[in-house]
């Protein structure tokens, strides 16, 4: 069964082998048993039920809550060649009607249907369909606990009734404990299997920026945008206010953003998620309505305006970037004014005493001082050992120092002055301001006035956010939003415990106008190895096949896809077929033209005779006994490619040995290694299952061997 539902993901998907939990998931499904899956963004839940729908007889009906997801779903699977469709309010009655006899005749594999109507049609279409596997999609919507709760998902709990021998796969990304057991209880689901991938995003760099006010964000962002050409991205703000300044000071400087909030007309607001989604909008300013409805798997980068409320949104909302699992930044600002914000939201609502208890978390999260991912995945409950080398305190280690007597300075500032001021007065007080309010009060007086003359503004607010975390004070939002010592400060006060304090980061704010051509990290990585320009033109001509089809760009190849085109430069079908994500279909529809742009940009050659030409010049070269490197040379090409031209012409018998280039010995290491790993793969991961042992030349060329003499197929079975 596992083989099959392999040989279907390289089939449809081109994908070479499962993600974790993938494989342990369709197992369970094929074996008749129910299943709770809960897995990251991104994690790959899909494949998990639509790979048993191809497996299985009949039809899977897929219950999601978004008819624009619907769309986009059944859009990617008609793309690899799943015959797939959808239910829902957009469509006419002659197009229902059509939908349903093609499900009627087995036509159908996956039929994706709203709560709403999955209800109505549970006595009535269901029971005439040949159903034999029910997935519910986002199925925390079912939980009043979660945070998008939807009232239509309860009445799903029926469906067990109705159908008691279908299995249930239903799929979340939310983690915690309560939700998932409200999941199966509310499903009614008797005992599924639980399966449980880790929350890890190894691909999202996490970075948080403290102490920063708003104007000098939206600099910083500015600059950060102009490194990342043609990369997209979501900007999280707190207020519908916030997101269309922010939107409208990217656009002043030429960069193409939207926004997005549930102030806006509908049709502004999908207009918007379209546009975003085909490229046309490259950046989204957004309160956090927006990205729930999208599947735009090239998200490069997600970017929170102000600090979220908890980590569960803080999280779902980063995990909006990297889908396709390439690298990809988040960075959060927050500083103080954002807290005591949240903090008054949190008290107002009738669920308090949790929120505050979240908001307290998130805010841990913002000021650590130790690896953020570490955080991160603890608050999911997994417990890495270690530090993932990806986030800014990894990145730069933060310096603790005793900071018993600043701290001890602002305590007694306070109390001098009745706990009945907020930070700015506090840290005004502290520098000797001379603000006509502070001499009224008659502040100037008390002994502590002007004692942290010498540590600035910014960085007494920072100390002050530690002291909040730490518990030294608390902030009163029934009286002001004044401070208020604590028993443990009244302590430090005393001299009872000493204190360590964090050295804030010195803030470096950018200010790289958009116009200006710095390229990002990956732009960089890219360039060295692969070609940038190569990559421009896959992307170019992606997006060519996107608008002809009426298809987002991701659909037609995902970024990781053309980015392995653009390193991996495969000139033949067995090459372009080895590439992640390029199926049987995808290479039937656009294979040849990616190769044959492969081929132009690569070889500088026409692409009316492309192969024949460049392997032609090769093969008089050798012929005139240059050496493979000499030729390189010759021809401007990498050593790397005319190997791949000497094995080419070898298979073509235009060349009649290769043993010069690779001995026996070597080629059957390789032989087996193939046995060992099992199945054709491409060269990549036979070269690192050799851990570098054989150069990636011989590889090429050792196979070749094995497949002219008819050893592949010994290989294979
Ligand atoms: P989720 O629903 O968990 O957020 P998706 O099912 O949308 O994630 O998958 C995220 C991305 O990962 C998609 O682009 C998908 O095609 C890709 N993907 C899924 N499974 C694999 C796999 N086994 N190998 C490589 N890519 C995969
Ligand atoms: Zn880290």
């Amino acid at each position: 069964m596992i083989s099959q539902a392999a040989s279907l993901l390289k089939k449809h998907y081109g994908y070479d082998k499962f993600r974790p939990m993938q494989a342990e998931v369709i197992q369970c499904v094929l074996d008749n048993k129910d299943a709770l899956v809960l897995m990251p963004t991104g994690g790959g839940k899909s494949v998990c039920f639509q790979i048993p729908a191809l497996i299985l007889p009949g039809l899977c009906i897929v219950v999601s809550p978004l008819i624009s997801l619907m769309k986009d779903q059944v859009d990617a699977l008609n793309s690899n060649d799943i015959p797939a469709a959808y239910l829902n309010s957009s469509l006419s009655s002659g197009e229902e009607e059509n939908i349903i006899t093609r499900c009627l005749q087995g036509q159908i594999k996956l039929l994706y249907i709203s709560p709403e109507r999955m209800v109505q049609e549970m006595n009535r279409l269901l029971k005439k369909l040949p159903v034999h596997l029910f997935a519910i999609d986002e199925a925390h919507c079912i939980s009043s606990w979660g945070h998008d709760f939807r009232p239509e998902y309860t009445q799903l709990k029926l469906l067990k009734e109705h159908f008691p021998a279908i299995p249930v796969i239903a799929l979340t990304a939310t983690a915690d404990k309560t939700t998932r057991r409200d999941i199966v209880k509310q499903l009614n689901l008797p005992s599924p299997e639980i399966f449980v991938a880790s929350f890890n995003r190894p691909n999202l760099s996490l970075s948080v920026k403290a102490g920063i006010k708003p104007k000098e964000r939206i600099k910083d962002i500015i600059s950060f945008i102009a490194r990342r050409k043609n990369e997209a991205g979501i900007i999280y703000c707190l207020s519908r206010q916030t997101t269309e300044k922010v939107a409208a000071a990217l656009r002043a400087k030429g960069i193409k953003a939207g926004c997005y909030h549930a102030g806006l007309p509908g049709e502004e607001r999908s207009k918007t998620q379209d546009d975003f989604i085909n490229d046309k909008l490259l950046v989204v300013c957004a309160t956090v309505a927006f990205g729930m409805g999208i599947d735009k798997s090239n998200v490069r980068w997600v970017i929170h305006f102000n600090l979220p409320k908890n980590i569960e949104g803080y999280y779902q909302e980063i995990g909006r970037a990297g889908r396709d699992g390439v690298d990809s930044d988040t960075i959060l600002y927050y500083n103080i004014a954002d807290l005591v914000l949240l903090t008054k939201f949190a008290q107002e609502g009738n669920l308090a005493k949790i929120n505050l208890e979240k908001l307290k978390r998130m805010q841990q999260f913002a000021e650590a001082d130790m690896c953020r991912r570490k955080i991160l995945l603890s608050y999911f409950g997994e417990t890495p050992q270690e530090n993932c080398g990806n986030c800014d305190v990894c990145q730069n280690p933060r310096k603790h120092f005793d900071g018993t007597i600043l701290v001890q300075k602002a305590l007694s500032a306070l109390m001098r002055m009745g706990e009945k001021v907020g930070t700015t007065m506090l840290i005004d007080v502290l520098r000797g301001s001379t603000k006509g309010e502070l001499i009224e009060h008659g502040y100037n007086k008390i002994k502590t006035y002007g004692a942290g003359a010498d540590v600035s503004f910014a960085n007494w607010e920072q100390y002050i956010l530690q002291m909040l975390n730490l518990g030294l004070i608390e902030i009163a939002y029934d009286e002001g939003f004044t401070l208020k010592v604590t028993e443990p400060g009244k302590e430090v006060l005393s001299g009872k415990h000493k204190i360590d304090l964090v050295q804030p980061q010195v803030k470096k704010i950018e200010t790289i106008e958009p116009a200006a051509t710095h390229k990002s990290k990956r732009e960089l990585h890219a360039e060295s190895g692969a070609g940038s320009n190569l990559f421009e033109a896959l992307r170019k001509l992606r997006k060519q096949f996107a608008d002809a089809e009426k298809l987002p760009a991701y659909i037609i190849f995902s970024d990781a896809t053309l980015r392995e085109m653009a390193s991996e430069k495969p000139l033949t079908e067995e090459e372009m077929l080895a590439v992640s994500g390029v199926g049987q279909h995808k290479f039937e529809k656009y294979g040849q033209a990616f190769l044959t742009l492969i081929h132009e940009m690569c070889y500088g050659i026409s692409a009316k005779a492309p192969k024949a030409s460049t392997y032609e010049e090769t093969l008089q070269l050798y012929k005139q006994h240059f050496l493979p490197g000499q030729i390189a040379l010759k021809r401007n090409l990498s050593a790397a490619t005319i190997y791949s031209h000497i094995a080419h012409l070898y298979m073509n018998g235009d060349i009649t040995s290769i043993d010069q280039f690779v001995s026996m010995e070597e080629i059957n290491h390789v032989k087996t290694t193939l046995k060992s790993i099992g199945k054709v793969q491409k060269l990549k991961t036979v070269f690192d299952f050799l851990n570098g042992q054989i150069d990636y030349h011989k590889i090429r060329l050792a196979l070749a061997y094995l497949e002219k003499n008819g050893q592949y197929s010994e290989v294979n079975n």
